[in-house]
């Protein structure tokens, strides 16, 4: 009899077993595009307050998904950081370079600040850029004074679009003329390439969709 239980259980396991693994080709057959974690960290201005709002975030990341998701890859803000002196304002090399040590890892991580310097052309203020610290570490800067494109922009620099490019209304150019703003096919190639390429080496994770915790 006891025999009989244990070859029942072992069934019941067998076939809870192979209910996941359907539900789980399932899930692979529909292929969700990745994504990817921001670790957003948002300066005080000078009253104290934070420089930008949740919504303001919010609206940068809705529309870097707008061109990003449907080349299959998308953001979701993960974590929300304080951005503490002395990096509220960016303006030397240096500066940049200090934000290195408050990097996350698997993320991108994103800095919010109140002024953000060009290091080549000093007096000239800039709305964000995509930069390079110690050991190669990658991060974008964004500035207080960002219009809505300008993350997906940066993102746009953080997933191999290192050039800029002089067409109108391109997601790359500084120009633009209130027209639809647009990635060429040459661009999202290197998106696409570069997508592969962080799942594959594990630079990114793919952090799924928000999970309710009960
Ligand atoms: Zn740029």
């Amino acid at each position: 009899m006891k025999a009989v239980v244990s070859s029942v259980r072992a069934r019941a396991v067998q076939v809870a077993a192979s209910v996941l693994v359907l539900a789980s080709s399932g899930e692979a057959a529909a292929a969700e595009p990745p994504i990817f974690g921001l670790a957003i960290a948002i300066a005080r201005d000078e009253k104290g307050e934070r420089v930008v709002d949740d919504a303001w975030v919010e609206r940068q990341i809705d529309d870097a998904n707008g061109f990003f998701a449907p080349l299959g890859t998308r953001f979701r803000w993960t974590i929300e950081k304080e951005l503490a002196e002395p990096h509220g304002e960016l303006h030397a090399r240096a500066d940049r370079d200090a934000l290195t040590p408050l990097t996350e890892t698997n993320v991108i991580d994103v800095f919010v600040v109140r002024a953000l310097e060009d290091v080549d052309e000093p007096g000239r203020y800039r709305m964000g850029v995509c930069w390079t610290g110690r050991g190669g570490k990658r991060f974008i800067v964004v500035a207080r004074t960002a219009r809505p494109t300008v993350l997906a922009h940066e993102l746009g620099h953080f997933f191999g679009n290192r050039q800029h490019s002089t067409v109108v209304n391109n997601l790359m150019s500084y120009t633009r003329d209130g027209g639809t703003v647009f990635l060429d096919a040459r661009q999202i190639a290197t998106i696409q390439r570069s997508t592969r390429s962080f799942l594959e080496t594990g630079r990114l994770v793919d952090v799924g969709p928000p999970r309710r915790v009960r």
